[in-house]
């Protein structure tokens, strides 16, 4: 065995170690304006934006940031769904030298509260549909200044709305916010004069770029520090894997939330590095991307297992013209053999499983798009990157392949460590290893496989949710005892979440009232689907629940079917 047997695989055009370029992450947008003026970066249900536009708007973001008191290093919150906004406040808010934080919109308003104290956000960008919610914590966190944008903002007039999620909106909503005086505008800020370029004050190997939220091993979720760095490297990776993709000459679908990590690089940073032009879809529903793929022609299609199993159930599937596919990408879960499979006859191009968390910007492993593909494998390393087994019994590397242990990788794709936590930080490195948490092998010509997640996140439809979340919610309830959650097998979105509950004595309550309860509580995909009441849940000596037996005993009961 070599030390690296992977790179035998790689073909003459990928490189072992990549010559990164050492710059801040928002200057791609820069050349990308230099380079690429005139050409369409961003396409939104209709409505286009060139390269150019996208600057001058990061470039007006930037400065209203400053004229308002942000500083280098203070982290303005994002909460958006992809939309010209999204990517225009990403790239805005770095050029001013800030931090950006990702809020999911889903977020309920506890969420949202916890992840504005731990991050101390002084500026919120949102919508104005979700600003009744931002108010109501806001005297909570160190919020000083909203920022509201309609999505129709960017919709092309007159025009019908055709979307769903959009038509749900019409309500002309928060226009009393105009009268505060931290509160502004996200049009008016795009109706500023285009300022003067600035020099970048950004120290590319240390400063955050973003913090990323995830729960990582441990429970509560943290901010990941990302540097500028981190993800400049992750997509340079990017970039020399997908090789014979042209610069300038791609259009890439931009479904999955660029407020997760996975399509903020693969489709919001990737993009701009190569020019390419991001189709962009604020929410997932099958029509409308079968319908959009077919009008738009995307060339590069990165999603998750559910969004391909949900377009492969979709009965007319076969109507639809999905022949401009080349490449799928599919990370964030395992991708079973057959979606493959079959998504790949419908489409004709490739659909590649690759492998990567929050901590690591976030792909560390892929299969090769054109070159050898193991299904069932996340693939190789990627450049620059290594990966190793660390034995279950030993914690040391395991001594051959095919044993059983955690993955552990290094790379410049590694995270500089979680924001304020510096135990939890050391904790997840081991003699320089970043511990992944998730229990795999390697076989012998030097493919990973994926076994089973060491920590207990729950990934349902490509959400991921932290049981303790959960938990604290439920333990809230006056009637419950005890409660643990864990996530069980579920043929469409891979796990789902299921809540195993000792009630006080003398307690009656159906499940039907403790989803109304979650409800309230819990953004909608948090809350369980199944409950199940115990007289008493499996423990350990000193009283731990064990989850592991709980999700074993379903497990069990699945395969006796
Ligand atoms: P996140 O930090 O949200 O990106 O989640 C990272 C976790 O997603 C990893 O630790 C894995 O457990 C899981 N994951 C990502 N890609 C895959 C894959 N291809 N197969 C199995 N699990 C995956």
């Amino acid at each position: 065995m070599t030390e690296k047997p992977w790179l035998a695989h790689y073909p003459p055009e990928i490189p072992a170690a990549i010559d990164y370029p050492d710059q801040p992450l928002p200057l791609f947008l820069t050349k990308a304006a230099a380079e690429y003026g005139g050409k369409m970066a961003v396409h939104f249900l209709g409505k286009e934006l060139s390269y150019k536009e996208l600057y001058d708007s990061a470039l007006k973001t930037a400065a209203y940031l400053k004229k308002i008191g942000i500083q280098k290093g203070d982290r303005v919150a994002i909460m958006l769904p992809n939309s010209p906004q999204a990517v225009i406040s990403f790239y805005g808010v770095m050029i001013a030298g800030a931090v950006v934080v990702q809020f999911n919109p889903l977020y309920t308003e506890r969420e949202m509260e916890y992840q504005l104290k731990d991050c101390g956000a002084k500026v919120i960008i949102s919508l104005d549909l979700l600003y009744p919610r931002i108010q109501k914590i806001i005297s909570n966190t160190s919020l000083e200044h909203v920022i509201v944008t309609a999505i129709k903002d960017y919709l092309p007039f007159p025009k019908n709305m055709i979307y769903p999620f959009i038509q749900k909106k019409q309500t002309g909503i928060v226009v009393q916010i105009e009268n505060r005086n931290n509160n502004h505008h996200f049009k008016k800020i795009m109706e500023e004069p285009v300022p003067k370029e600035e020099p970048l004050n950004i120290d590319v190997d240390n400063d955050p770029a973003v913090l990323q939220y995830t729960g990582g091993t441990t429970g509560f979720p943290k901010g990941v520090m990302l540097t500028h760095k981190n993800l400049v490297a992750n997509a340079s990776m990017c970039d020399v894997w997908m090789y014979k993709f042209q610069k300038g000459g791609e259009t890439i679908l931009g479904i999955i939330p660029f407020f997760h990590v996975y399509g903020m690089t693969t489709v919001m940073i990737l993009s701009v590095m190569q020019g390419y032009k991001m189709v962009l879809l604020p929410k997932f529903d099958v029509k409308t991307t079968l319908k959009t793929i077919q009008k738009q022609k995307p060339t590069i299609f990165p999603g998750a297992p559910t969004i391909y199993i949900a377009l492969l159930n979709d009965p007319d599937i076969t109507k639809y013209d999905l022949s401009s596919i080349d490449a799928c990408i599919s990370g964030s879960a395992p991708l079973p053999v057959d979606v493959q499979q079959k998504f790949e006859d419908v489409t004709g191009g490739k659909l590649v499983e690759g492998y990567g968390l929050t901590e690591t910007s976030p792909v560390t492993h892929a299969n090769f798009i054109w070159g050898d593909r193991v299904k069932g494998s996340i693939g190789v390393p990627w450049p620059d990157t290594d990966a190793v087994i660390l034995s279950m019994q030993t914690n040391e590397p395991a001594g051959k392949p095919g044993e059983l242990g955690e993955i552990a990788v290094k790379g410049p794709q590694v995270m500089k460590g979680y924001w304020n936590r510096p135990e939890e930080t050391e904790q997840t490195f081991k003699d320089g290893w970043f511990l992944t948490g998730d229990i795999g092998y390697m076989d012998e010509s030097g493919y990973f496989y994926i076994v089973d997640r060491k920590k207990d996140m729950i990934i349902a439809g490509g959400f991921n949710i932290y049981p303790r979340d959960v938990e604290e919610v439920l333990y809230e309830h006056e009637a419950i005892q005890e409660a643990v959650v864990a996530g069980v097998p579920d043929p469409y979105r891979g796990e789902t979440v299921k809540a195993y509950i000792v009630l006080k004595e003398g307690y009656k309550v159906t499940e039907q009232e403790f989803d109304d309860y979650c409800r309230k509580h819990l953004a909608a995909f948090k809350v369980p689907r199944i409950y199940e009441f115990r007289e008493e849940l499996p423990k350990t000596a000193v009283g731990k629940i064990l989850r592991r037996v709980l999700i074993e005993e379903e497990k069990k009961k699945l395969e006796e079917k």
